[in-house]
């Protein structure tokens, strides 16, 4: 079921100002220029309501979204800027470590990576740490299209085999492009029965995809 109803609902630059947390809520990160907002549009089917970025790390900002009146979609700073200053990476990384620790309502983090580009130190260092927290997360493959099958395989053959170095299992993923709007059904179905058990219990298991080698 696509979505219904997508907008804008408030920007901020402190975690603390969020909006309270009385629904569930899922964060899109990845690095600038991964293709997060475009993923945004396709999942909600709105054209613009995430910017797409023209001059990376622009919009250092935590953007909520509410769907269908239901649930939150977070839009977090993208990370990892070559082009931004030591301190203002540090500011960054503070701020998306301020809004993930600080959401008991945050049931789960697409991490978003560019399918045509092999695993990269900054993002699996990125999951680890989520891991060492216990925040659930799964990987959202950016811009599949761009690939044939046999590639597409071996790309996450290679993301399998360096997280089963510190990782049981792989966390789930999914395949999307912006393009062909692949992916959106799954990530909509992987949402939605979250959010009926988030009602029914107000709180999911923060363990599930966790399952780090002890
Ligand atoms: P963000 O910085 O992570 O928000 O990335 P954007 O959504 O702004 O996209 C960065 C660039 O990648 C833009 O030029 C997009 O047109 C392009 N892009 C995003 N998603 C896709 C996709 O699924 N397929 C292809 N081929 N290009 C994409």
């Amino acid at each position: 079921m696509p979505v219904k109803q997508a907008e804008f609902f408030v920007s901020n630059s402190d975690p603390a100002l969020c909006p309270k947390p009385d629904r569930p809520e899922y964060a899109f990160i990845g690095r600038s220029n991964v293709g997060k907002s475009s993923l945004i549009n396709m999942l909600t089917g709105r054209s613009s309501l995430a910017k797409i970025s023209g001059k990376p790390g622009k919009t250092q900002l935590i953007n909520h979204f509410i769907i269908d009146n239901e649930w939150y979609l977070v839009d977090l700073p993208g990370y990892g800027y070559a082009q931004v200053s030591k301190t203002d990476r540090e500011k960054f990384a503070a701020l998306i470590d301020g809004y993930l620790t600080s959401r008991p309502n945050l049931l789960c983090i697409f991490v978003l990576v560019d399918a045509r580009i092999a695993p990269q130190k900054l993002d699996l260092d990125f999951m680890a740490n989520l891991g060492e927290r216990g925040l659930p997360f799964v990987i959202a493959f950016t811009k599949t299209e761009k690939l044939g099958p046999v590639k597409l395989q071996a790309i996450i053959d290679t993301y399998r085999a360096k997280l089963l170095e510190t990782w049981e299992e792989m966390p789930p993923f999914f395949i999307t492009s912006a393009i062909t709007a692949a992916g959106r059904e799954d990530i909509l179905a992987f949402i939605r029965p979250l959010n009926e058990e988030y009602k029914n219990n107000n709180k999911v298991k923060p363990d599930r995809w966790n399952i780090t080698k002890s």
